[in-house]
């Protein structure tokens, strides 16, 4: 074969393999620009596990009409401009990719109005050159995404899909780690219909408690500690019934070895215990690498070492202070 040039759709296809794998991705992708976008409402509503529809509708800063079809495009973004902007970078999107690669394996349409426009416009782009058409629409400011069909066009992708509840259930597990996040945005969850969970806007720690529950934020540790520019908040305990284990850095939902490592370290000493913790790490970003992966669960610390120890001490600190409670507690 010759060399050539990919069609924009194969390309885009091909991408999307590394930020698409299934409902919940693409979920977290249209949440994470709602979030960017300054909402303080989202929306969540999927039929049939996601793999039907999902539609994001939020009342964020809506796209002008001008920008709608490329913001289809790959490669095309509001978030960045050159290279240092990634050093520190501060929204959850920055590839450009997720809107293209979605559109690429779905039913992709883009509903979106701003404040100074009088109408709302909607654009869908399909086809080996993912040509985007426009028209008029009606639509409140803010956004909506919605996607049908979730690799109607990739077969091989779509027989990966678990059965509806268990990719609920990840949408789910999802919804609950962003909220947690950002609990000064009310979200709204559907599952075929109806409405599954609402997490209204609220304090940080009335958040905690209607997604952890009640129980966890009174039996735990309260975590707050702060070493030169890092700072963690949040609670740890060790009494849970079943592990609720959620990690922040900046805001961002972060799944990460070394913090992992650090984690399991500062519970070893209690074998026989759940490790449960909701914690928030605050660092300076030009002190981490949030490029590392697409789906951008890994991050990269400059100074690994120093991070993982000063997570390891506020954990083990909080957990003394818990034991030693109990211990009072017992004596009174
Ligand atoms: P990225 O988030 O990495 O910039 P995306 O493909 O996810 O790339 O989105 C492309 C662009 O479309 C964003 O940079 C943003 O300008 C715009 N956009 C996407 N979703 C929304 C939304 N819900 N509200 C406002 N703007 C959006
Ligand atoms: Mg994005």
């Amino acid at each position: 074969m010759a060399i050539h040039i990919l069609s924009p759709q194969l390309a885009n296809q091909i991408a999307a393999g590394e930020v698409v794998e299934r409902p919940v991705s693409v979920i977290k992708e249209l949440v994470e620009n709602s979030l960017d976008a300054g909402s303080t409402q989202i929306d969540i509503d999927v039929e049939q596990g996601g793999s039907k529809l999902i539609r994001i509708r939020d009342n964020g800063s809506g796209i002008a009409k001008a920008e709608l079809a490329l913001a289809l495009a790959r490669h095309a973004t509001s978030k960045i401009n050159t290279l240092d902007d990634l050093d520190s970078i501060m929204s959850l999107g920055f590839r450009g990719e997720a809107l293209a690669s979605i559109s690429s394996v779905a039913r992709l349409t883009l509903t979106s109005r701003t404040a100074d426009q009088s109408e709302a416009w909607q654009v869908y782009a399909e086809g080996r050159d993912m040509k985007p058409t426009i028209k008029p629409a009606a639509h409140p400011v803010g956004s909506t995404v919605e996607v049908l069909d979730l690799f109607y066009n990739t077969p091989a992708r779509r027989r990966f899909l678990k059965t509806d509840k268990t990719e609920f259930m990840h949408i789910e597990e999802f919804v609950r780690r962003i909220a947690l996040a950002r609990p000064d945005v009310t979200f709204n969850l559907q599952h075929n219909g109806k409405l599954i969970k609402q997490y209204r806007q609220s304090p940080l720690e009335k958040r905690v408690e209607s997604v952890c529950g009640r129980s966890f934020v009174q039996k735990a540790i309260k975590l707050d500690w702060q070493h030169n520019d890092l700072q963690i908040q949040g609670w740890v305990s060790s009494s849970e019934v079943s592990e609720l284990q959620y990690f922040y850095v900046n805001g961002r939902v972060i799944k990460d070895k070394l913090i992992n490592h650090a984690l399991r370290q500062a519970y070893s000493s209690r074998t026989n215990e759940q490790q449960s913790y909701v914690a928030f790490l605050q660092i300076d970003p030009k002190q981490v690498d949030v490029n590392v992966h697409p789906a951008k669960h890994e991050v990269r610390f400059h100074e690994a070492r120093l991070v993982h120890d000063f997570v390891y001490q506020a954990i083990v600190m909080a957990l003394e202070s818990s034991q030693q409670l109990a211990a009072d507690d017992e004596k009174t």
